[in-house]
């Protein structure tokens, strides 16, 4: 599946807020956002947004999109199968993004990333319910259980993002099981999705 590949930090600057792609630099005054906080471009600076209406429907999903790594097709798609799903299509939407193998590997606190989720995930580190899965969109069902392949126990990558996890911790949908496993105990509520983003807006945009 294709993937964002320019960039990143022009995303954070474009939505006006750190999105967190790009691990422990987000933490940094290295951060784009806290050294240029304007909009990407030559006029950015100069650039005044009044966002109204679509405008303003159309950042919210584009900041969506940028968070979880989708490109459009894949996201229209998460869309349709949230409003074919019963409950609040946004939540839905959110809960199937979440549900994704690189954001529950990142959620776990076994990459420091989205990003970096989805590489180590595609290089094969990971198992799901004892079967290797190199796919990032897998979606996870409650009672699944994602572990560090043996082999990959002593990736410098996965062993630095376990001591990142002490500072960020894992939420309450999933529990860790001895630092090399996650199992998901439940499908996450909209609370537990930590994310400043109103989905009611991309429902909205999408119902045109
Ligand atoms: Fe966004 Fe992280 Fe770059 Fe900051 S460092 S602009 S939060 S990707």
């Amino acid at each position: 599946m294709a993937r964002y590949i320019g960039p990143v930090c022009r995303l954070c600057r474009r939505e006006g807020m750190k999105l967190f792609l790009k691990g422990e630099r987000c933490y940094t005054e290295k951060c784009g956002i806290e050294k240029r906080n304007f909009v990407p471009g030559q006029h950015g600076k100069a650039r005044k947004q009044k966002l109204v209406g679509y405008g303003v429907q159309l950042r919210e999903k584009q900041k969506v999109k940028r968070i979880y790594g989708v490109l459009e097709d894949q996201f229209r798609r998460y869309f349709e199968a949230a409003e074919r799903t019963r409950g609040i299509t946004g939540e839905t939407l959110l809960q199937l993004l979440e549900r994704r193998l690189d954001n529950v590997t990142y959620r776990a606190g076994f990459a420091t990333s989205r990003a970096q989720a989805r590489q180590l995930v595609r290089h094969g580190h990971f198992t799901v319910n004892g079967r290797k899965v190199d796919i990032p969109s897998f979606s996870m069902k409650v009672g699944d259980v994602l572990a560090i392949r043996q082999t990959s126990a002593q990736h410098p990558a996965i062993l630095h993002a376990r001591e990142e996890i002490k500072g960020r911790g894992v939420p309450e949908w999933l529990r860790v099981e001895g630092d090399v496993a996650a199992k998901v105990n439940s499908l996450p509520t909209r609370e537990q999705i930590n994310l400043p983003v109103q989905e009611q807006l991309i429902v909205e945009l999408y119902s045109k």
